[in-house]
């Protein structure tokens, strides 16, 4: 370019600056406590953004589907401090939080259908105080659950999960659900609430055990304990979770997700390849 171009150029510059930021850019999203491990699927607080929304919550952290009505994901860290002897308050409700004019699924959305209310992030996993164990019953946190997966194996892998905390660990855990329809105690439905809650096919859960320390993304090595499965969302499932046992890489590739991605990428790829063989009790 000639001199003579440079001040049209510059004003060019400065117009198409001044222009992004009347743009709405997307909010910059902080990785939280429960995000340490990273956000799987990018989600942010944008709202025309509503099938990857983040919904980011002092005790878990979620990427919302408004069109699905269930999240896509949620991920939270559980240690000794998470833990108390609030009791369960069984208080199932609408989040409030979402976007204005989203719908809100209610404590109600899935009465009769055959499905439970299957908590994400457990009440258990929240017994430190009332308020936190409150959160884990909003609506938000539940997908609809055949009753045998959720009462029983989801269950029994909750139940082992905590196991670590006695033993000198933290874990982080990110499950999800993917797909569309699923077999609960009266049968097949894809969705519920006359269309306004998907029933997913499949759901799928990531537990991550490191033993207890500072700058947990850092610390995972290739042979950090990694627990995953992707069981059915049928009532004819095995209630043995180590029957649905499978890598990351296959979570990743069937939903599209990368998760742990704020492990180093050298580690993450050894963990992600292999399949967890460790005890089940
Ligand atoms: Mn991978
Ligand atoms: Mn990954």
């Amino acid at each position: 370019m000639n001199k003579s171009q440079l001040p049209a150029i510059l004003s060019l510059l400065l117009l198409t600056a001044a222009c992004s930021t009347t743009n709405d850019p997307a909010p910059v999203t902080p990785l939280t406590e429960h995000l340490t491990l990273g956000n799987p699927s990018g989600a942010t607080t944008d709202v025309s953004q509503p099938t990857n929304y983040l919904l980011s919550k002092p005790q878990y952290a979620l990427s919302y589907h408004r069109d699905r009505g269930i999240p896509t994901w949620v991920s939270w860290h559980l240690d000794a401090s998470w833990r108390g002897s609030a009791p369960r308050q069984d208080d199932f409700r609408a989040d409030n939080t979402l976007p204005a004019g989203w719908y809100q699924v209610q404590s109600s959305s899935y009465t009769g259908s055959g499905f439970d209310r299957g908590h994400q992030c457990p009440s258990a996993d929240r017994t430190n105080t009332v308020a936190d164990n409150s959160a884990t019953f909003l609506m938000s946190n539940m997908i609809p659950q055949a009753p045998r997966n959720n009462q029983q194996t989801w269950a029994n892998l909750e139940n082992y999960t905590r196991t670590f905390l006695s033993t000198g660990n933290e874990v982080y855990i990110i499950c999800g659900a993917y797909g569309k329809g699923g077999t609960g105690s009266n049968g097949f439905q894809t969705t519920l609430d006359q269309g306004r809650v998907t029933v997913p096919a499949r759901l799928w859960k990531v537990v991550v055990v490191l033993p207890t320390g500072d700058n947990d993304a850092t610390r995972l090595t290739t042979s950090t304990r990694v627990i995953a499965i992707d069981t059915p969302n049928d009532n004819t499932i095995n209630t043995d979770w180590s029957q649905y046992r499978v890598s990351v890489d296959a979570i990743e590739a069937a939903t599209g997700l990368d998760l742990l991605s704020a492990v180093p990428v050298a580690v993450q790829q050894v963990l992600e390849a292999s399949v967890d063989k460790g005890p089940t009790q």
